[in-house]
């Protein structure tokens, strides 16, 4: 782990009950960890995973880095004052996105399972931006391996589908899951597929979507 201190934090006024995954979107891992200390930017994370691994240390875990924005789960927002930010080094859907090197998901396994020791993060608190921000947001994206995280202990994945959900009971899942219920349902669909069915994200509420919607909002009330 590298200091690579930045200015871009301020006091939390909440306790840490909160994961939040990102990729850069940036052209190259240096560009993406200058904006992050870059005061003019006021953007930062907690920590940076450079593609071959390497881990920055931008933001004490004790102070609010400026990560999620406009952000909302389980009926919360503003949620960078009790979660954890990592930026994982990826140019993104923007500048050619392509999958996460082997080195750098274990570097990100170990520094989540680190960071679950420290703080009482549920499993169901361990999200994606886009998750948080489905209006805005697609990182870290469907490369992303949440099951192997989940694998190792970070997060939650069904071990299988449940019996699919009748199409009605589809917005009503997504909310309890703690989607925010404001917002068109293809929108919200693909944030849950970029999630939990990271092979097909179009935003259809088909059968094995919803299957794993109800999969997923048994695990999260649990
Ligand atoms: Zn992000």
């Amino acid at each position: 782990m590298t200091a690579a201190p930045s200015p871009n934090c301020d006091a939390r006024g909440a306790a840490v009950d909160m994961l939040i995954l990102h990729y850069t979107g940036m052209v190259s891992g240096p560009a993406a960890l200058a904006r992050l200390r870059d005061p003019a930017a006021k953007v930062s994370a907690h920590y940076l995973v450079e593609e071959d691994g390497r881990v920055f240390a931008l933001v004490d875990e004790g102070m609010r880095a400026w990560h999620a924005g406009v952000s909302h789960w389980r009926g919360e927002s503003g949620l960078n004052a009790r979660s954890i930010g990592i930026e994982v080094v990826n140019p993104g859907h923007e500048h050619g996105y392509r999958p996460f090197p082997l080195l750098q998901m274990v570097a990100v396994v170990e520094l989540c399972l680190e960071i679950l020791g420290r703080h009482a993060i549920p499993a169901r608190h361990v999200l994606a931006h886009s998750d948080v921000a489905p209006d805005r947001k697609q990182d870290p994206g469907e490369y992303f391996d949440w099951q192997g995280l989940a694998g190792q202990g970070v997060g939650l994945w069904p071990e299988e589908a449940a019996a699919p959900a009748g199409v009605e009971a589809v917005p009503g899942l997504l909310t309890a899951i703690g989607y925010r219920a404001d917002l068109p349902l293809p929108m919200l669909l693909r944030a849950f597929q970029r999630h939990w069915r990271p092979g097909l994200v179009d935003g259809q509420a088909d059968e094995e979507t919803r299957g794993l919607l109800r999969a997923v909002a048994a695990l999260s009330a649990s």
